[in-house]
C-alpha cells in the first residue's frame, strides 16, 4: 500500500468504528426510554455527533456525557438532547429557535427531524463557538440551521414568531421574550434553576399558557440580559 491508500484505509476503518458506536449508542438511548419517536432515532442515527466534538476528544463522542468546546461550556450528553427533542414534539416543516448553540450537534439534530421544509435559528455568546459551530454544520451539509452571535436570552426577534423554542443552558427564570417570540400554538422548553435546574415546559395554546416541570437535570448557566449576571 502506498502512503494515500494507508490513509484512505485509517478513514475508512474511523468511520465504521464511529457507525458501529452510533448504533450502540442508538440502540442504548432506545432501551432506556429516552428515544422513541422514530423521526428522533433516524436523526440520532444520522448525525455524526464525532464532528461536533474537538478532535482531542473524539474517541469519547458516543460515550453519553457531556464533554469540553472550549470556552468553560460543553456539548450536552444525548440522553439530554434526546429527551429535549422528544419533550417538544418536533414535526416536519416547523420553524425552531435554539439558544445556546454550543457545537451545533443539537442543531443539527432538530433540524434533521424538521427536514428541509424547516427551518433552525440558533443564537450563541461565544464568537469562537458560533464560528466552529458553522463549520461543523457545513461538513455534514446541514443547511436548514442559521447561526447568529448574540444574548439569546431575549430571543431572536428577527426571525420570530417560532414553532418551537429550546434553550440549552440554565436560566433564572422562562424569558419573557421567548414567551413573546413564540407562536400560538407553541412549545418553550427551558432549564430553569442555576446550574442544578428543572426542565421546565411552557405550552402555549389559545392565548393560554401551562407549565410542566419534566424533572431535574443539569446545565451551564444562560448568561445575559434575561439570564444570570456572570
Ligand atoms: N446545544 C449545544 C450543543 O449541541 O453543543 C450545547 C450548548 S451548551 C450546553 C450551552 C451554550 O449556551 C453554550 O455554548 C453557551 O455559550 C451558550 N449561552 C449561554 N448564555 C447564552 C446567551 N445568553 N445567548 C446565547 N448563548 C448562550
Amino acid at each position: 500500500m502506498v502512503q494515500g491508500d494507508i490513509y484512505l484505509d485509517h478513514l475508512l476503518k474511523e468511520y465504521h468504528m464511529f457507525e458501529q458506536e452510533r448504533d450502540r449508542l442508538v440502540n442504548q438511548l432506545h432501551t432506556e426510554g429516552y428515544l422513541h419517536t422514530d423521526a428522533v432515532i433516524q436523526a440520532f442515527r444520522d448525525v455524526p455527533r464525532e464532528v461536533f466534538v474537538p478532535e482531542a476528544l473524539k474517541t469519547y463522542a458516543y460515550v453519553d456525557t457531556p464533554l469540553d468546546i472550549g470556552n468553560g461550556q460543553t456539548i450536552s450528553a444525548p440522553h439530554m438532547v434526546a429527551i429535549m427533542c422528544e419533550a417538544l414534539d418536533l414535526h416536519k416543516g416547523q420553524r425552531i429557535l435554539e439558544v445556546g448553540t454550543g457545537s451545533g450537534y443539537h442543531a443539527a439534530i432538530v433540524a434533521h427531524i424538521v427536514g428541509n421544509t424547516g427551518m433552525v435559528y440558533t443564537i450563541e455568546r461565544f464568537q469562537t463557538l458560533a464560528a466552529t459551530a458553522k463549520q461543523n454544520l457545513e461538513q455534514i451539509h446541514c443547511s436548514n440551521v442559521v447561526v447568529e452571535v448574540g444574548d439569546g436570552s431575549c430571543g431572536l426577534p428577527a426571525h420570530q414568531s417560532y414553532d418551537r423554542i429550546y434553550v440549552t443552558c440554565a436560566a433564572p427564570r422562562i424569558p419573557q421574550p421567548l414567551i413573546d417570540q413564540l407562536q400560538d400554538p407553541g412549545k418553550l422548553l427551558v432549564p430553569v434553576g442555576d446550574m442544578y435546574c428543572d426542565l421546565t415546559l411552557l405550552t402555549k395554546e389559545h392565548q393560554k399558557q401551562t407549565i410542566r416541570n419534566l424533572g431535574g437535570c443539569v446545565f451551564v448557566p444562560l448568561v445575559g440580559k434575561h439570564g444570570h449576571d456572570r
